[in-house]
Order: structure tokens, then sequence, then C-alpha cells
């Protein structure tokens, strides 16, 4: 367990996304910059700004360190407050016990995602584990509309996040890329040109194609 390697818990999100996207980015290294993911990243850089603000009972932790040695993941939380809480745990930046409550940040408008949802998740299970402590909700908080999502950390929530975890290991495991499965999604995945999940289809009716083709002719060929 020493050696284990430790995941992104981000990449649950991109797991829960499009499993192929996982495994382009984890297995293959590719990365490129859309318009969408270029403003995502630079609205979320104005928030991540590793601070700590304290208002009386009410303790604001930014880009906060997490990991978790049950699920093998490591990553960030966007903001955690922390609220002063006799049955709550102890955490090093506060000297009395909180209730802890992590607030992930989205670019855009309102929207329900359930990568979103997992990623959140992950960051509440690590601070679980971290502080040995209970956290039923978290939320997403939309960087262009203001607006914050109260997302219920339930038991089926839960168990997809554990499920997303271990599926990613395992495709690390096995440096496993899943086939391209084209959809909607694709139309706003910032892989799309890598991926080319049309060109998986063409390719795979043109071998089809060819294989049919063969065993015609031999099939027709004279017995000698
Ligand atoms: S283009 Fe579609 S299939 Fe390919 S990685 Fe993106 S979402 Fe997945």
């Amino acid at each position: 367990m020493d050696d284990a390697e430790y995941l992104p818990l981000s990449w649950l999100s991109q797991i829960c996304y499009c499993p192929r996207r996982a495994g382009l980015l984890l297995n293959e290294r590719l990365w490129t910059e859309s318009r969408d993911t270029a403003k995502g990243r630079a609205e979320h850089e104005r928030v991540h700004t590793q601070r700590a603000e304290r208002r009386s009972d009410l303790i604001k932790l930014y880009e906060y360190t997490v990991f978790s040695d049950a699920m093998q993941l490591n990553g960030k939380c966007d903001c955690i407050e922390a609220t002063r809480s006799d049955r709550g745990c102890h955490i090093p930046a506060a000297e009395f016990p909180v209730r802890l409550y992590p607030i992930e940040y989205k670019h855009g408008t309102v929207r329900d995602e359930e990568e979103y949802k997992i990623q959140l998740c992950a960051q509440a299970m690590c601070l679980e584990e971290m502080f040995g402590t209970h956290i039923p909700e978290g939320a997403l908080f939309f960087i262009s509309s203001h607006r914050r999502m109260v997302v219920p950390l339930d038991d089926a929530l839960r168990d997809r996040t554990r499920q997303l975890a271990r599926q990613l290991h395992k495709m690390r495991q096995d440096l496993f890329t899943p086939a391209a499965e084209y959809s909607a999604k694709c139309r706003r995945c910032s892989l799309l040109d890598l991926c080319m999940p049309k060109v998986k289809d063409s390719a795979a009716a043109y071998c089809r194609q060819l294989r049919q083709e063969a065993a015609g002719v031999i099939e027709g060929e004279p017995a000698s």
C-alpha cells in the first residue's frame, strides 16, 4: 500500500463524464485547452489563493490539500467552511471543534452535473477520513451566476464515488483506454479532435466490410 499510486481526485469528474476521456488523460497524457476549459481554469485560479479567512466562529480555508488512503486519491478543496460546533472535529487551523462544509467552485451558470457532485463527494470523504468526522452535505458554487447549489452526500453518491475511484485505478493499472462512444457530450469535450469518436465508428465499419469481403472471396474460391 505504501508505494500505491494516488490519483488526482479531480479525475473522478473526468471518468464520470466519459471513461475514454479519463483514459486519454491518464494513460496517454493528452490534454488540450478549449474555450470552456481555459475559462474554467482562469476563474478557478482566481479563487485558488491558498489562504484562510477568519470571522469569529467561521474559518474559510481555500485550496486545502486533502487525501484518502481508502480511495488512494489526493487533491484540493476549493473552499472549506469550518464553523465552530461542539460536536465537530479538530483541524490544525482551528483551536475549537468545527463542522466542515466543502464547497467546489465551477465556472458558468448553475448546472446539475453528476461529475461535479462526485468530485465534491470525494473531497468530503477525504476530509472525513482525515479528521474522523461526518459531512452530510456540501455545495457547488457557480462563479458566473454567484449561485450555490447544495449537494446532499448520500449513500448512493458515496457508493458511486468509490466505484469510480476503483475504476480509475483499474484503468491506470491496466493502462486501458476505453473505446469511444459518440454522444452529445462529445460536442463539449476538449479532446474531440484527438479522440475522433466518429472515426472509430467508420474505421470499425470499414474493417468489418473488409472482413466480409475477404470472407466472400474465400467462400467463392473454387475448391482445388
Ligand atoms: S470526444 Fe466523446 S468519446 Fe471522446 S473523450 Fe470526449 S466525450 Fe469521450
